[in-house]
């Protein structure tokens, strides 16, 4: 039938990537009896069931192609013959993903061999495993749930919480381990389980924000019907204090590997298929190495590639690259042996860590970044998500403390990047300048920074970011307080 105009496949896509609820349930699943299909058969109130799976297709009634009536002859009841026989080949279930209610209450089998606290058709949210007493302290526990189609098994983690991203959830399938880490505040919430059947290297990851929903959908390697998502691993299904949880790696190949000055180095790692990785803005990682039969482990900060071309960092789901702006110490332990590290080589990086929030931003006017030699590696990411998103934002200056002119990491991308946006400032110190240099020069100082930090109006929102040797850092921290900013206002990376 003719379509009203605005309700093309295409908008209807868009309405359904909108984050929009559209069932009504705000993301939950829940069990469907027959009494309850019945009684939605109305136009603005219309559930139908598809091979098990109830969809509320009152908001499609307007994109149907086949018109409103049509749909209609399926309302509050078993629509399965009736969309085989004119559309079998539709792929329904992603076209009406954000409209799935839940299934349809079948008897709970009992599951035979498998621990797992689960219906083995229809069981939805497993109680969660958490200790009463941590429940009361930590946020609310998440819970999760799985469902098939021919070809995909969906996890659903319900987080319970508005602010979770891409960044919250980290999946891995390793060996004979499912995985998958989702950070909530200080906690982790773990889904780990050795699957029941093979799956395909890669996956999707989705997450509907404002109803904390993630989503990972799994491709099956056989089209066959799973009875359960598998046996439950250690620490599966439960929350637990981040501080209390291992860190997990996983092998990542070095795919390239640049000079940045005489002797810091841009190296790109790539992410194997089976991981869903993003480090947050601020967070570092570990980089793990067998150095003489032992296991080293040294932390490192991801930055984007460049601070131009990414300037407005792609958000592209299982994005697989991550970079690092890596010095080489000639008598360093873990770098020179980073440094011989072949093109197709692997290292292993382990979950990311760190206190900085994003939230730090919101609503900001100013912001100042103080950073020493590789100090500068976290102010990369914050640059440019700052520059990008933060629309209060009216000035970002850097003062950038090195050696010498050749210690400074991406000059003339700082350089480029001050000319291209008048927000930003750059001023560049040097501790052993030569003859030469024109610009500022020594140590950090109360000197330097009261004439640094200017705010843009008397009250305006400030945050000031300082990172480099310990020393320099705690120094610099210091010297803020004795400048009047209050700790909210200073982010220290001191870890
Ligand atoms: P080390 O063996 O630690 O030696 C470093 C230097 O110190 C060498 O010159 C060595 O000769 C000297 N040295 C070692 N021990 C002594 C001693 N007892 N007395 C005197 N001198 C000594 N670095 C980066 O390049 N990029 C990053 O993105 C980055 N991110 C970081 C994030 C965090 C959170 C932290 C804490 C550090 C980060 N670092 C980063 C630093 C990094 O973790 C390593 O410390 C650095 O790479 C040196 O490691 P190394 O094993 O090669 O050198
Ligand atoms: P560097 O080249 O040795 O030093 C950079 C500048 O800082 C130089 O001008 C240096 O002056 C000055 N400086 C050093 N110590 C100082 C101090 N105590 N007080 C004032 N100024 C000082 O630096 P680098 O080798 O790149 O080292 C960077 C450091 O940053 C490493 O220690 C690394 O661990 C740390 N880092 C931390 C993080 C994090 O997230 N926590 C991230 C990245 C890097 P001089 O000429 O006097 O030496």
């Amino acid at each position: 039938v003719p379509l009203k105009q605005g309700r093309s496949l295409m908008d209807w896509i868009r309405l359904t990537k909108s984050g929009k609820d559209l069932t009504g349930l705000k993301g939950r699943l829940i069990e469907v009896t027959e009494e309850e299909l019945k009684k939605h058969n109305k136009k603005d109130d219309c559930w139908i069931c598809i091979r098990g799976f109830i969809y509320n297709v009152s908001p499609y009634m307007e994109y149907h192609p086949g018109g409103e009536d049509e749909l209609m002859k399926a309302a509050g009841s078993d629509g399965t013959d009736l969309f085989d026989q004119v559309h079998r080949w539709v792929n329904y279930e992603s076209m009406l993903k954000e409209c799935l209610v839940g299934r349809m209450a079948v008897k709970p089998a009992v599951p035979k061999d498998y621990h797992e606290e689960k219906k083995v058709l229809n069981g939805m949210l497993p109680k969660s495993q958490v200790p009463d007493a941590l429940a009361k302290e930590g946020p609310v526990s998440p819970s999760y749930d799985w469902f098939q189609t021919d070809s995909l098994v969906t996890i659903v983690i319900y987080t319970k919480q508005k602010d979770v991203n891409l960044d919250s959830v980290i999946v891995d399938h390793q060996y004979d381990s499912f995985r998958a880490e989702t950070i909530i505040k200080d906690y982790s919430y773990l889904i780990h389980i050795e699957l029941s059947h093979a799956i395909q290297e890669d996956f999707s990851v989705r997450v509907v924000a404002n109803v904390g929903k993630i989503e990972i959908v799994l491709k099956k390697k056989e089209n066959t019907s799973w009875e359960c998502l598998g046996h439950p691993l250690e620490n599966h299904n439960s929350l637990i204090p981040k501080k209390d949880t291992g860190l997990y790696y996983r092998r990542c190949q070095l795919i390239s590997k640049e000079d940045a000055t005489h002797d810091t180095k841009l190296f790109c790692l790539m992410l194997p298929p089976s991981t869903h990785l993003q480090v947050p803005i601020g967070q570092h990682v570990y980089l793990k190495l067998t150095i003489a039969g032992t296991e080293i482990v040294k932390p490192y900060t991801p930055v984007s590639a460049s601070l131009l071309s990414e300037f407005k960092e792609p958000v592209i789901p299982n994005n697989k690259y991550i970079y690092f702006l890596i010095k080489i110490y000639p008598a360093g332990l873990f770098t020179p042996e980073l440094d011989h590290l072949q093109i197709g080589d692997f290292v292993s990086v382990s979950n990311p860590e760190g206190n900085f929030k994003i939230s730090q931003f919101q609503e900001l006017e100013d912001l100042f970044l103080l950073a020493a030699g590789t100090g500068f590696t976290p102010m990369v990411k914050i640059l440019n998500y700052a520059l990008t998103n933060i629309s209060s934002l009216r000035k970002v200056k850097l003062m950038f403390f090195n050696k010498t002119e050749d210690d400074i990491i991406w000059r003339s991308q700082l350089e480029k990047l001050a000319f291209k946006d008048k927000r930003f400032d750059v001023e560049f110190v040097l501790s052993k300048p030569t003859s030469e240099w024109n610009g500022k020069r020594g140590h950090i100082s109360l000197d330097l920074l009261s004439e640094f930090l200017k705010r843009s109006s008397d009250k305006s929102k400030v945050l000031i970011c300082i990172c480099g040797p310990m020393p320099f850092t705690e120094q610099g921290m210091r010297m803020l307080h004795d400048l009047n900013f209050s700790k909210d206002e200073i982010h220290g990376f001191t870890a």
